[in-house]
């Protein structure tokens, strides 16, 4: 498991023939993972256990709405920088969407052509994930070249094992979002693999103590009380000379 897993994007629609249009154009970009989800409570489910990189949503869903399950996501920690494309009906409800502050990044106004879909979830991933489309990512002074997979930090080589080079990997394309154990697991090791939850405590101190170099900065792996770990969005470099 060299490479970054390709991104999960889920799908919730409750019209199957929509659901398959969209899947089938999804997959044959061959860029993303597609997860789907047919009503709002299965959507949060999925939400919760795989975090995808984005959803697209739609509005009219049974059981839980789409504006539910979108403000659901937003109040979140773990989930609130989800990217959401919602997807709505022609006609008022669309009008009336717009004017609600549901939290959704986009919005697409059925019939859609999957054209115009596949160009807006490149967009708002480009927007909020800018990671996904740079071999090189700069946070803070950490600089990561995943082709490379190679990493410096204050401008010295960070020697990495290929775990932490995987969770490092998996932090900075999330920077702010807390991961749980099991969360992590999932994304670094794989949901196949068998390892217990403190193997990534074990790997986080590896993580930390490889950032750790003379000239760096504070510590930028936050650990959250009973929740995880979060690559700190309030990390700021030091001022020079500090
Ligand atoms: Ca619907």
């Amino acid at each position: 498991m060299n490479t970054p897993k390709k991104p999960l994007i889920l799908i919730v629609e409750d019209e199957a023939p929509i659901l398959e249009l969209i899947r089938y154009n999804l997959e044959r970009e061959g860029q993303y993972r597609i997860a789907e989800a047919r009503d709002g409570e299965e959507a949060l489910v999925i939400i919760d256990e795989e975090l995808p990189a984005l959803v697209v949503l739609d509005w009219m869903l049974p059981q839980v709405s789409g504006i539910e399950v979108c403000r659901r996501v937003r109040s979140r920690p773990e989930t609130r920088n989800i990217p959401i494309i919602m997807v709505t009906a022609r006609g008022e409800e669309a009008d009336r969407i717009r004017g609600l502050d549901t939290g959704a990044d986009d919005y697409l106004t059925k019939p859609f052509s999957t054209v115009e879909l596949l160009a807006r979830i490149r967009a708002v991933l480009r927007r909020i994930r800018p990671a996904l489309a740079e071999n090189i990512i700069r946070f803070g002074d950490i600089i990561v070249d995943r082709s490379a997979h190679r990493v410096r930090r204050a401008d010295q080589d960070v020697h990495l094992g290929p775990t932490e080079f995987r969770l490092l990997d998996h932090f900075i394309q999330h920077p702010g979002r807390v991961f749980s154990r099991e969360q992590l697991l999932d994304a670094v090791w794989g949901s196949d693999v068998y390892v217990e939850a403190r193997t990534v405590d074990v790997h986080i101190g590896r993580l930390r103590k490889a950032l750790n170099i003379s000239g760096a900065n504070n510590d930028p792996i936050r650990t959250v009380r009973s929740a995880g770990y979060a690559l700190d969005d309030a990390f700021k470099p030091a001022p020079m000379g500090a």
